[in-house]
């Protein structure tokens, strides 16, 4: 596999890395790679600063050959089938194995495969069994094909014997059910337990769970979420509990010992790592990952990182191993001597100030520098300081301890940002890069593997746990760009927007990361809020907010500029003004469309177009109260949306008149209410839904409201000013 390239900045070019980043001909690499390896000047070695007393950590657990998608995927079917068969108290031998043997011992036919070929032939549609698929020639020698020729009769057969009772019984639940699909026999379920983990094991967020969610008492019904009663049943996988009457004709006997949910049966293709309960120290991870500060020999030559790559992807690719390693990931705590491994001002190693081994003054050097991740996200350059709020893991380093074969897996980073990546000691981390222009080959090879899987959970590669090997011959015949890069201590990994990473540790190293930002992300953020809002996954921060800070920054920038302010460049400006001015007409259309023909009442709730003007320090901590987040597809609402206060649910009568202006919480008050916040999209989505009873229910939009959170006079004469400025550029 390709190397990617390695660059050597001067000294000059190091301390001004974001102008570096952004000089085209480093752009054209990273484009072209997706991520470039960067090593600083030789004399930039800053001696690892953490406090080894009071640095703790917990670590997760990776199983690495449940994390190949394929092999997940078929460990999922066996157990769906044996939930299936227990749940129908049949004869069929509860499986250990998600294969059976063909005609030689070596000769693995896997079930899941059989299903998924079948799945792909009929277009990702459950068909009867009985008329299409027995029987069917054309079908079995199709199958026969994409399983190395294993003889379409044998596999015919094993179809029958193992999965043609499953099947049949997914084809008679799809037919009844109101919409098409396998996610249409699945709930909604908020804490979703994978079908993989094991009995008491825990997941991460159960520490959180435990104090907040009601729900963990499994008293509310996971079909209709109201409470239940004598009258419900309890899911002997999952736990979770059902209303008779909200679970009549699935067919099952209820009234033996066990009684399994569809999530269970069907599949929810959920999986999360489990987090170990105990924490680390650095020193007593170092022990046990065999590694002694000082003496422990970390070069590897590419030759032998070669063969652990070898070793490592044949772990993740056999599903009959079952190697389990450590790995301290996302590791953000808060109090100096604990944040990072680079020296800062608020904590100084003891053997510095007692002046024993290092000089003060090289080691102050360091608090700084923009290279020092805890500054680059706020370097001269990088938009994210205009956001005026701290994003941990985006724009405070997140700590990573590795052990052997600890991985991290495909992903992209948030919001398409850049990252930076520092490794401060240990083993080489290998990394893979798959670069933009091949996104789309990814991601269609990934669908073609385990259509299923990303028909139940869509934002798969969000979730960071999955893994495909760039190595095997599938992933080459998908024409997808992949090179590689071994960081070693001292040296950085830089990612460049929409650049699909993955990788894995050597042996045990301490690397740290954060998100910056360059020029020329702009687009590629406003594409990100876009894509996001398709797979209703949450922004952390709002990309409209930031291109009207930066629209502001520019038209009050003066020629004198102060040190704390930013330079916002003419084309970066430019380009904002475009976008915004696109998302402003957008959202006037789209609101025009509403009021008054749908919703007769308007408020206005004139918030200030940013909420603090940059004082070169960041002032909100949280985002998560002060933006509005859309209740359908969780976007960030920047000009207006709709209020709507569903009538069904039982809203109290009693309550007294709400002072909507006065709202800070709009998340909340929405929960507390029982309200619906509609983006404006997904409001004209709702009513297109209920088309036919707007004809003849003239309350339909009865309460709905349109809210302007912002005042659009402010915002046309800010987006006028702008336009102004630039023309006299011009
Ligand atoms: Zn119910
Ligand atoms: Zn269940
Ligand atoms: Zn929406």
């Amino acid at each position: 596999m390709e190397f990617v390239p390695t660059l050597y900045p001067t000294t000059e070019e190091f301390n001004n890395p974001i102008e570096y980043l952004s000089q085209l001909r480093v752009q054209k690499i990273g484009k072209r790679y997706g991520m470039v390896k960067l090593v600083p000047p030789s004399d930039f070695k800053p001696p690892l600063s953490i406090n080894t007393d009071t640095f703790k950590f917990i670590t997760r657990l990776q199983n690495l050959s449940q994390l190949s998608l394929v092999n997940r995927n078929r460990l999922f079917f066996m157990k769906q089938l044996n939930n299936y068969n227990k749940a129908m108290k049949s004869m069929a031998p509860i499986l250990t194995k998600p294969y059976v043997l063909g005609s030689q011992s070596t000769d693995k036919i896997y079930l899941h495969d059989l299903f998924v070929c079948i799945y792909k032939y009929f277009n990702k549609t459950i068909v009867s069994p009985k008329e299409h698929i027995m029987g069917n020639k054309r079908l079995w020698s199709s199958v026969n094909r994409s399983q190395d020729n294993k003889g379409a009769y044998l596999l015919e057969k094993i179809f029958k014997k193992y999965i043609f009772s499953y099947y049949n019984y997914l084809y008679k639940m799809v037919k009844e059910a109101p919409k098409t699909g396998l996610q249409s026999l699945l709930y909604n379920d908020e804490t979703p337990r994978s079908l993989l983990e094991e009995e008491d094991a825990f997941e991460e967020d159960d520490f959180e769970l435990a104090e907040t969610d009601e729900n963990l008492d499994h008293d509310v019904c996971s079909v209709c979420s109201k409470l239940v009663d004598d009258i419900s049943v309890i899911c002997t996988e999952c736990s979770n509990a059902f209303h008779l009457s909200c679970i009549e004709n699935t067919g099952k006997d209820i009234n033996g010992t066990d009684w399994f949910c569809n999530n269970c049966i069907v599949g929810n293709g959920y999986y999360g790592f489990k987090e170990e309960k105990e924490f680390y120290s650095l020193p007593s991870f170092r022990k046990l990952a065999g590694y002694k500060a000082g003496t422990t020999n970390t070069e590897l030559s590419n030759k032998e990182v070669e063969e652990l790559e070898d070793e490592f992807w044949s772990i993740v690719n056999d599903s009959d191993r079952n190697i389990s390693v450590k790995y301290g990931a996302d590791i953000h705590n808060s109090k100096p001597g604990e944040i990072t491994g680079f020296p800062t001002e608020e904590y100084k190693r003891f053997d510095v100030l007692s002046n024993e081994r290092i000089d003060f003054e090289e080691y102050s050097k360091y608090f700084n520098h923009p290279m020092n991740l805890v500054n680059l996200p706020n370097a001269k350059g990088s938009l994210l300081p205009l956001l005026e709020q701290n994003i941990s893991g985006m724009t405070i380093p997140w700590i990573y301890i590795g052990s052997k074969f600890s991985t991290f897996c495909w992903h992209l980073e948030d919001q398409y940002t850049l990252s930076a990546n520092y490794q401060q000691e240990g083993f080489p981390k290998v990394w893979y890069s798959i670069p933009e222009d091949s996104n789309t080959n990814l991601q269609s090879y990934l669908k073609d593997l385990a259509p299923d899987m990303f028909d139940k959970q869509p934002d798969l590669m969000h979730q960071l746990v999955t893994l495909v090997s760039p190595y095997s011959k599938e992933f080459k015949k998908a024409n997808i760009k992949c090179y590689k890069v071994i960081q070693r201590p001292n040296e950085y990994v830089i990612t460049f927007p929409k650049c699909y990473h993955a990788g894995f540790n050597t042996g045990y190293n301490f690397n740290e990361a954060v998100n910056f930002t360059l020029d020329l992300w702009l687009k590629y953020g406003v594409e990100a809020a876009e894509d996001y809002k398709e797979t209703n996954k949450m922004c952390v921060f709002d990309m409209n907010e930031l291109m009207f800070n930066i629209l502001l920054t520019f038209i009050n920038h003066k020629k004198e500029t102060t040190k704390k302010e930013q330079h916002i460049s003419v084309v970066l400006a430019r380009q904002s003004y475009k976008l915004a001015l696109r998302a402003f007409n957008e959202a006037s259309r789209a609101s025009d469309l509403i009021y008054p023909k749908v919703i007769k009442t308007v408020i206005e709730l004139n918030k200030p177009l940013v909420t603090e003007n940059y004082k070169g320090k960041r002032v909100r901590e949280s985002s998560q109260q002060y933006y509005i987040f859309c209740s359908k597809c969780k976007t960030i609402c920047f000009f207006t949306f709709v209020l709507h206060k569903s009538q069904s649910k039982g809203a109290s009568r009693k309550r007294k008149k709400l002072d909507l202006e006065s709202i800070v919480d709009w998340n909340a008050a929405a929960k507390n209410n029982n309200w619906e916040l509609f983006c404006l999209t997904d409001y004209k989505l709702h009513v297109e839904k209920k088309g036919d009873k707007i004809l003849n229910d003239a309350d339909f939009s009865n309460g709905d409201l349109l809210v302007h959170i912002r005042n659009s006079e402010e915002i046309s004469d800010l987006l006028k000013a702008a336009d102004l400025k630039l023309d006299k550029i011009l």
